[in-house]
């Protein structure tokens, strides 16, 4: 977290109260959030935000690549810290988020794609959508 801080300062901006907090529900969270969750979080720390600056906030660490966008089925907007390359299992039944790593044969479905389409991947969003361990 204080490398992500640290960076928004020698990049030149402000961390605010609300920016710093913001990066701290991100890193402490293990799974995407949406924009009402990260309200609720700020209340919990004492910092009443509206809509409006949480959305001008989220764009904010959205340009700098801090957090990435995600939608699931549900088509509400979450996001999450930009870490390492992951992918989301999704409970169908109880909306559980959990994240998980695949070894690397996305890369190779990545070189076929190249190969037989002449399209250049150069990132991938996957989701898997089902029923957790609680919910089966
Ligand atoms: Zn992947
Ligand atoms: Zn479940």
């Amino acid at each position: 977290m204080d490398n992500i801080l640290q960076k928004i300062k020698k990049d030149g901006f402000r961390l605010t109260k609300i920016r710093k907090a913001m990066v701290g529900i991100f890193v402490g969270e293990k799974k995407p959030i949406t924009s009402s969750e990260i309200q609720e979080g700020l209340s919990l720390v004492d910092i009443k935000a509206d809509r409006t600056t949480v959305y001008r906030e989220l764009l904010f660490l959205l340009e700098r690549k801090i957090i990435k966008k995600i939608q699931f089925s549900d088509h509400k907007m979450y996001y999450e810290i930009c870490s390492d390359h992951h992918h989301h299992l999704v409970c169908l039944k109880c909306n559980s988020v959990k994240e998980i790593v695949l070894e690397g044969h996305l890369e190779r479905q990545e070189k076929d794609i190249y190969a037989k389409e002449k399209f250049k991947v150069l990132e991938h969003s996957l989701e898997f959508y089902g029923l957790c361990e609680k919910c089966i």
